[in-house]
């Protein structure tokens, strides 16, 4: 059974989410402190994805997300924030999360984004070694990585959606809208801002000057353009 890792420190709210992940057929994995969440995912490491609340007890939603991003890159991460709070969303992505939920949030809203996350993980696993090189990039489907002149980069999943995306349709702009359809999927109601957020987070990674991108260029008023 697909696990997910619920940490959320007000217990109704914990055992809603919990109710309801166990209806869409997955098996919760509890936390109500950061450091319990930690420990969780130590002893069930063939959890998919783990919601994060934010406000907690302990150590914060953000620490325990860069907590897990330093050795995992693959697990799915989705943050709880509240709705005043706009900056969590930012905060969130920027520290590893590949998506966030605003509460109050709706039991139909949280399982459509696990179950998103869960098919990007999963999505590649049966499909044929594909090797793309493009310029110092290699990116290799079957492994999931990527390489610049030889050196790995660490890439989140959403980040390795979008650097697949970019690397199949080299000189091509796509539109924001044709990157959020095809990293996040159809069915996500979220907003445009997290392509961008996205696409900031990956060229600090990939590009020589973050200040002047030129692998990743920005068509103005409409997305982006992959070049190597
Ligand atoms: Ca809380």
């Amino acid at each position: 059974m697909k696990k997910v890792l619920i940490l959320e420190d007000e217990v109704s709210i914990r055992s809603f989410v919990v109710i309801n992940l166990r209806r869409a057929g997955y098996e919760a994995i509890e936390a109500g402190t950061g450091m319990e969440a930690l420990e969780r995912l130590r002893e069930h490491p063939d959890i998919g994805v783990a919601i994060l609340d934010i406000m907690l007890p302990d150590i914060d939603g953000f620490e325990v997300c860069r907590n897990i991003r330093a050795t995992n890159k693959v697990i799915g991460i989705i943050m709880l924030t509240a709705r005043t709070q706009e900056m969590d969303k930012v905060t969130g992505l920027m520290t590893g999360a590949d998506d966030y939920v605003t509460k109050p949030f709706s039991p139909a809203e949280l399982t459509a984004r696990i179950d998103a996350l869960y098919r990007r993980i999963g999505g590649d696993v049966n499909s044929d070694s594909e090797v793309l090189s493009q310029g110092p990039f290699v990116l290799n489907t079957r492994n999931r990585t990527l390489e610049k002149e030889g050196q790995r980069i660490k890439l989140t999943q959403v980040e390795y959606a979008i650097m697949k995306l970019f690397m199949q349709n080299p000189g091509r702009a796509l539109s924001r809208e044709d990157i959020l359809t095809s990293v996040w999927g159809r069915d996500y109601d979220g907003e445009l801002k997290i392509v961008d957020v996205n696409i900031r987070r990956l060229r600090i990674k990939i590009e020589n000057d973050t200040a002047n991108p030129t692998f990743i260029t920005t068509v103005w008023g409409f997305g982006y353009k992959w070049g190597a």
